[in-house]
């Protein structure tokens, strides 16, 4: 967890409090503390003392009205106030006092040097270490003066206490990762056998799968120290810095072995080295090292690194090479019975009423990583205590999908009653298609009531089981309920709307994928058309052919998306009286389920 830093303060500002202590010292302080020593007398006293000749110093303050004066030997400080008095001065030349001004500040000649110096010199030395501490720490630790020397307790990271038993699913990650953890338990057995452990491991997958919490675990089992830190944090301003971390992050690690040196965001650093003009140094000057730190240290050291990317294949091939990361466990999105299994390990945190079914969450929750799932159940939680109940329902969770899919419920959001109809027979054009062919999964939910992510209503579609396979048939099923929705506006209406963007976003890049990444094309064969870049972040795809064969593509995917929207407008018109049936239904109630939708439909008319 990062530490909260209050705001710093300008220099300018330490410099004022001194001033300011400073003269309030000297203003309020030191006349206080120098009256404390004065004793206050009546004038009765002050004249008997006169009469008997006890007075040593006298000074008369005619301004404040006042006498001050110290006894005959000058011990002690006495002082009255004025009377009318003619005799005054009579009265003191008669009784020998010496006549002087300031007695207070002689008073003491080493308290005042004591005050009037030595103690602002200690003010001053306290606030200025007070200052160079502050200065220390904002320049970053006490070796800030060291450049690229780095502290070390700055690498060493509490695993927080997390075991496999936290992460739930990814089980062959895990078990590839558990023969580390043996290894780290005990080396030897390794050893004698002549195996060596791999010295790199590259965990692979797309954000939010539990590669950190997966390094943690490790680390956390083998109860060894944890270095973590990640790549970007490497890349400093100064070419060779970065360099310099590394070398120093391995020095640290060798010493403290058996450990485990946990690198995120590897890509940072990793990237491959292209000669690029723009190409970074820096960057380039800690791959370099890094490199030769993974060279240097022998197998079985006990030094076991990690590293995360969800860019595997931006990293440099040197760093990919056996020797150094040579293995990699992919971390991908959980399947079905993960998901359930992660929604599970999170709900634990979280009072739940009895009974809720996780199985159908995590159905409805498909395509969601495990970062996403505990947020599903976060969410959830929160909105219990929103109504102020004290348990979390299964409305709560199912709601909570919700708000992660399409954001929250828009409260003040006013359509039109037009606007309505318009949707809700958008909406069950598209459950209707859906529903219509065989291969099409049911439909869970179909709502119209506007979210904050800008939808003024969606149908839910929840896969029976887990889908590793998909094929040409329900590829094509799927563009058809996607344009069900602007198929039923037109068949109504007679008119198109911009609510089917996202649909038509979609049916577009499905349809593509198919032509130009499946080989479902019978013009094009088996041939790849496409190369996706980013497999786990997003999956963008780059053309790889000629320029007639991309206008070729255009044609086909037009063509495609084209026939499964004449099937959509046909599947509606057969069905055009529970279209309306469904619609008006859905209109009245905002919100309806996929058994009040397939009652409807399989009433008989
Ligand atoms: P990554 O490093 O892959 O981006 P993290 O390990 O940081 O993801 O995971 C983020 C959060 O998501 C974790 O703190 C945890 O709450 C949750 N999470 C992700 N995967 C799992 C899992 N398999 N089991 C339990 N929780 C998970």
């Amino acid at each position: 967890m990062q530490e909260v830093q209050k705001p710093k303060k300008p220099l300018i500002f330490y410099y004022g409090v001194v001033i300011l202590v400073l003269l309030l010292f000297n203003f309020f302080a030191m006349p206080w503390i120098a009256q404390r020593q004065v004793r206050e007398v009546d004038y009765g006293t002050f004249i008997d003392m006169a009469e008997e000749q006890q007075l040593g110093q006298v000074e008369v303050q005619q301004q404040e009205q006042q006498i001050i004066f110290t006894n005959k030997d000058n011990t002690a400080i006495f002082k009255t106030g004025m009377m009318p008095d003619p005799d005054l001065t009579q009265r003191l030349d008669d009784s020998g006092a010496v006549f002087s001004g300031e007695i207070v500040e002689q008073a003491n000649p080493f308290i005042s040097i004591l005050l009037s110096w030595v103690l602002p010199v200690v003010i001053f030395i306290a606030i200025g270490q007070y200052m160079s501490k502050k200065l220390m720490q904002r320049a970053g630790g006490p070796n800030a003066m060291m450049f690229g020397k780095s502290n070390a307790k700055v690498y060493v990271k509490s695993s927080e206490g997390i075991k496999f038993s936290d992460v739930a699913g990814e089980d062959e990650a895990k078990e590839s990762l558990s023969e580390i953890v043996d290894y780290l338990h005990n080396p030897g057995k390794y050893r004698e056998i002549g195996a060596a452990m791999p010295k790199g491991i590259l965990l692979v997958g797309p954000p939010g799968t539990g590669k950190t919490m997966l390094a943690k675990a490790v680390a956390g089992e083998s109860n060894v120290p944890f270095f973590s830190m990640s790549g970007s944090e490497f890349v400093e301003m100064f070419v060779g810095m970065g360099a310099s971390k590394v070398r120093d992050l391995f020095k640290q690690a060798k010493e403290k072995a058996p450990c485990i040196v946990f690198i995120d965001e590897i890509d940072a650093i990793g990237q491959k080295r292209d000669g690029r003009l723009s190409s970074n140094d820096e960057r380039e000057q800690t791959l370099n090292q890094l490199l030769t730190e993974m060279d240097g240290f022998e197998e079985n050291t006990g030094v076991v690194i990690l590293a995360a990317t969800n860019r595997p294949e931006s990293l440099d091939p040197a760093l990919t090479r056996p020797g150094r990361f040579d293995r990699r466990v992919p971390v991908e999105l959980p399947d079905l019975k993960g998901r359930e299994a992660i929604l599970r390990v999170h709900a634990k945190k979280i009072r739940l009423e009895p009974g809720v079914d996780f199985s159908k969450i995590a159905r409805m929750a498909s395509g969601a990583s495990g970062a996403e799932l505990a947020n599903i159940v976060n969410e959830a939680a929160l909105r219990a205590v929103r109504d102020g109940r004290s348990q979390v329902t299964q409305a709560d969770l199912e709601e909570s999908i919700e708000v992660v899919i399409a954001g929250y419920q828009k409260k003040n959001a006013i359509l039109t009653d037009e606007e309505r109809k318009v949707v809700a027979y958008h909406e069950v054009g598209h459950a209707l298609v859906a529903a219509k062919q065989s291969n099409s999964a049911p439909v869970q939910k179909i709502t119209i009531v506007p979210r904050t992510s800008g939808a003024l209503g969606y149908t839910m579609q929840v896969e029976e089981g887990n889908h590793y396979l998909v094929s040409q048939q329900e590829l094509e099923n799927k563009i058809a309920t996607l344009t069900g929705g602007r198929a039923a506006e037109e068949l109504v209406f007679h008119s198109a709307s911009t609510g089917a963007s996202n649909d038509i976003e979609q049916a577009t890049k499905l349809a593509r994928a198919m032509i130009t990444r499946y080989g479902m094309s019978p013009d094009f064969d088996m041939v790849a058309l496409e190369i996706v870049s980013n497999q786990y972040l997003g999956g963008d795809a780059n053309l790889a052919c000629s320029a007639e064969t991309q206008t070729e593509i255009d044609r086909q995917v037009v063509g495609l998306v084209r026939k499964q929207h004449q099937k959509a407008i046909r599947i509606l018109e057969e069905n055009r009286q529970k279209l309306d049936e469904i619609a008006a239904y859905l209109y009245e109630k905002e919100t309806i389920t996929g058994e009040e939708f397939m009652r409807i439909l399989n009433q008989p008319a």
